[in-house]
């Protein structure tokens, strides 16, 4: 791939830099053909699609997914914290807010990955009880099945359908990975 070396704790690359560059331009092309026509608020009062990304891993999605979307977005930050190892799966925790008031707006999530999809349920929620125009959700993978709570996803870069831990391209374990560019799965014995 690339000629790059691979990171030791990469068992197999899963999308190489290039699949990612070509996923993302095709989503930014659905969406700017979603968008462009007069059902959402943003086309109707010039409001721009607001992309809300959820830290920290969808932050180079995110970055990446604005710079290919071909016509005006704003974005602003979230970030959530599951209890994974706790009493009650799934509770998730707000512990950054988004900067402004999303009322009136047309809002995208912007995901890297969902799982068993009790964060972006849980983001959900919060974010449609603030009266958005409209709310949609964008991820770059989808664990297709591991899905605990059945939902529609709008933009989907890459189902999955192998049980994968992944890592690059902003998606992390304990912390490391989240810089390499292209995406892969963890080797088990770089798990602790
Ligand atoms: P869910 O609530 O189970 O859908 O989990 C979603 C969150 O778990 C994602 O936003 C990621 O932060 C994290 N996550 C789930 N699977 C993976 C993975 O394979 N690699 C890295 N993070 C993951």
């Amino acid at each position: 791939m690339n000629g790059q070396p691979r990171n030791p704790a990469i068992e197999k690359i899963l999308f190489d830099e290039d699949a990612i560059r070509r996923r993302v331009a095709e989503l930014a092309g659905e969406i700017v053909e979603d968008y462009k026509d007069g059902d959402f608020a943003a086309d109707r009062e010039g409001r721009p699609l607001l992309l809300v990304c959820i830290l920290r891993g969808a932050l180079i999605f995110t970055a990446d997914l604005a710079r290919a979307i071909k016509m005006p977005v704003e974005y602003d930050l979230i970030s959530v914290s599951s209890y994974r190892n706790g009493t009650a799966p799934g509770a998730v925790r707000l512990t950054k807010d988004l900067e402004r008031p999303i009322a009136g707006r047309d809002v995208m999530i912007v995901e890297d990955i969902i799982d068993t999809g009790y964060t972006i349920e849980y983001l959900k929620r919060n974010l449609a009880a603030r009266s958005p125009a409209s709310l949609r959700v964008c991820t770059l993978i989808d664990k297709v099945p591991r899905r605990k709570v059945p939902m529609k996803i709008d933009y989907v870069g890459f189902p999955l359908k192998e049980d994968a831990f992944v890592i690059g391209y902003g998606m992390d374990y304990a912390e490391l990975y989240r810089n390499l560019p292209y995406i892969g799965s963890l080797s088990p014995q770089y798990m602790k």
